[in-house]
C-alpha cells in the first residue's frame, strides 16, 4: 500500500470557512472544489475545475499535500506521492 512521506510537511490546520480560490477569484474564475495547500494555506481549486488552481500551486510551489475543504469531505491528497489518505484527527 502506497504510503505518503510529507506528512512532516503539514503545517497549516484545514480551514472551518474559506472565500473561494483564490486565484480564480483574482481573475473573476470559476471554480468546482476547492482544495487547500498544508504547507502555506493557499485555497485553490480542484481539476475539475477550469483553471485547476489547486494543482497549479503544488507544482509552482513543491508543496506536495492538499487536503479538500468541502463539506462532508476529510481526505487529503499528495501529488508526489500520489495517494490519497486521512490525516490523524481529521476523519468523521
Ligand atoms: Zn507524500
Ligand atoms: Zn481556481
Ligand atoms: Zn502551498
Amino acid at each position: 500500500m502506497p504510503e505518503c512521506t510529507h506528512l512532516d510537511q503539514v503545517t497549516v490546520p484545514r480551514p472551518d470557512r474559506v472565500a473561494g480560490c483564490e486565484d480564480c477569484l483574482k481573475i473573476g474564475g470559476r471554480w468546482v472544489h476547492l482544495r487547500v495547500c498544508r504547507s502555506c494555506g493557499h485555497i485553490g481549486c480542484c481539476d475539475s475545475s477550469p483553471n485547476r488552481h489547486a494543482s497549479a500551486h503544488a507544482k509552482a510551489s513543491s508543496h506536495p499535500i492538499v487536503t479538500s475543504v468541502e463539506r462532508g469531505e476529510d481526505w487529503s491528497y499528495c501529488y508526489i506521492d500520489d495517494v490519497m489518505f486521512e490525516l490523524a484527527g481529521e476523519g468523521e
